[in-house]
């Protein structure tokens, strides 16, 4: 199951990363467990890869046990819905929508399932986010298996409490949604329409969506728009000039690059600006 030296980038939408020292898909619960106890054994951190929408790795090699979840199980029961976390989150959205189940607001968030539980993925900060429809989530932690019913997972504006914690990140193996019925018809004209909105006002390749958080009520892209620095640009990685926000990568971008970028936004908007995205260093931790 584990693989060694698997290289990264073009596993993530920005396409910028090295190499895993270790590799492995995990397609099931038992997977999940030896994954956990081969990096336990090997001392590395063990890293959960989504669709790689939100996530930059360093370049050269990442001393951890780095996994995707493979496991995409859907099981419908009326309006709940248990899905497993590999799920595609666009394909899921158009599936439900077949059933005549509403996920619609969510459309345009690129990813699985697993990364939108992780940071409560959503619409802005007054918008609609996963966790409305979250009944439940299974994750497995420091080599136990736990359930949280919405309430314990602690969501909150791109937060939620799988982010946090000692010890390893917590796999998120499955979540159980209560999903609002609407016909199909409309769920799929809602679903076109937020598409070509997106369409017209972000970029779609080479990005990993919004790299900071809000701030209040106020987008992170006008507070770096006020700040001149639209369309700026370190090396292979800009600024997007369609949506501030959004950091491209507009040729061969390094990881030094894309943390250029956000150390000159983060030292010039006067306001304290949080970083979305997920930045994962060569041992494994966290930049920001
Ligand atoms: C064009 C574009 C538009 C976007 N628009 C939006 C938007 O409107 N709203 C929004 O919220 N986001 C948006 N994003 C960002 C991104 O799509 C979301 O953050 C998405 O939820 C990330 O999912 P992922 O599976 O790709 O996560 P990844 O990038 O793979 O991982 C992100 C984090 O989630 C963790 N994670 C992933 N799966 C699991 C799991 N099963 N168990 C435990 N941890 C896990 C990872 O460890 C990592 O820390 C956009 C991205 C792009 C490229």
């Amino acid at each position: 199951m584990i693989q060694e030296l698997i290289p990264l980038a073009g596993k993530t939408t920005m396409r910028i990363g090295g190499t895993a020292r270790y590799f492995a898909e995990l397609t099931n619960t038992e997977d999940v467990e030896a994954a956990y106890g081969f990096a336990q054994q090997e001392r590395v951190p063990l890293i959960v890869l989504g669709g790689g929408s939100n996530t930059v790795f360093a370049d050269d090699i990442i001393e951890a046990l780095v996994v995707r979840i493979k496991a995409e199980n859907v099981y419908v029961d009326k309006n709940l819905v248990q899905v497993e976390t590999g799920k595609n989150l666009p394909m899921f959205i158009n599936e439900m929508a077949k059933q005549n189940l509403d996920l619609s607001p969510l459309t345009g968030i690129l990813g699985s399932v697993g990364g939108a539980v992780f940071g409560n993925a959503g619409q802005g900060p007054a918008g609609i986010w996963i966790d409305t429809y979250v009944r439940n989530v299974t994750v497995f932690r420091e080599g136990t298996w736990e359930t949280f019913t919405k309430d314990q997972c602690d969501f909150s504006y791109r937060e939620s409490r799988f982010k946090h914690g000692p010890g390893h990140a917590p796999v998120i193996w499955d979540v159980t949604l209560e999903l609002p019925t609407r016909p199909q018809a409309d769920i799929e004209t809602d679903i076109q329409t937020l598409l070509m909105k997106r369409i017209e006002t972000q970029p779609h390749v080479k990005t990993a969506g919004s790299c900071f958080k809000a701030v209040g009520g106020t987008p992170a892209w006008k507070l770096i728009d006020a700040a001149g620095l639209r369309g700026h640009t370190i090396g292979g990685v800009q600024i997007a000039e369609k949506h501030a926000n959004f950091l491209l990568n507009i040729g061969e971008a390094t990881y030094a690059d894309a943390k250029g970028i956000v150390d000159e936004v983060k030292k010039t908007v006067k306001e304290p600006l949080d970083v979305e995205m997920r930045f994962i260093e060569n041992d494994g931790s966290l930049a920001y």
